[in-house]
């Protein structure tokens, strides 16, 4: 079956999915955009407003911040495969809870290994948990790992892209959050299959 396929059945039974209390004020479940079969996965935290409203991850804000970033970067867009670690947007925009990261989890690793990527680019603290990295500064722009039972993922965590809206889009945090995406270049680069 093609990786679309299986995102697609994946996609079939979440639409409607109740396994946690931001079922509640969700408009729409957000799963993805982009190509499943990139060799850059990357993930940010949770849906916005805007990603609510469309049911598509990085459409707002911080989408087009994150857009600009990875252009900047020598990335396309639509080459990476883009998502959060959960689906629903939790109300004001507030962190994800242990619980709604835990009922999430089994469809984010699903979509990780469905994906199959060289490597996966953790935006902010929430994403990076997901390879045990609990403060961005002293591990960001470095290789890590993404343990999903039985399989190893390479990843690179670097500060989200509304922190840096936040900041103002200060150059210095534009720099680092540039030099980041290119260390995850590098390493889908090194590992791209022979064609
Ligand atoms: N929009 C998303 O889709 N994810 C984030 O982490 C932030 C904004």
């Amino acid at each position: 079956m093609t990786k679309t396929r299986r995102l697609q059945q994946l996609i079939e039974g979440w639409k409607s999915c109740t396994d946690c209390d931001l079922a509640i004020a969700r408009t729409k479940v957000v799963f993805y955009r982009g190509d499943p079969g990139a060799r850059m996965l990357i993930m940010g935290e949770a849906p916005g407003v805007d990603e609510d409203n469309r049911g598509i991850p990085f459409v707002g804000k911080a989408g087009h911040a994150l857009d600009d970033l990875l252009q900047a970067a020598g990335v396309d867009p639509d080459d990476a495969f883009v998502m959060n670690r959960i689906g629903c947007r939790p109300p004001n925009n507030r962190v994800p809870t242990r619980e709604e990261l835990k009922a999430c989890d089994p469809r984010t690793a699903y979509m990780i290994r469905t994906v199959d990527p060289g490597v996966i680019l953790l935006l902010g603290a929430t994403a990076a948990k997901l390879a045990g990295v609990t403060s961005i500064g002293p591990w960001r722009g470095q290789p890590v790992e993404v343990d999903l039972k039985g399989k190893s993922y390479r990843a690179v965590v670097t500060y989200h892209p509304s922190f840096l809206l936040r900041q103002g889009n200060s150059p210095k945090l534009q720099r680092r959050i540039l030099s980041d995406i290119k260390v995850a270049r590098a390493i889908a680069r090194k590992g791209d299959r022979p064609k």
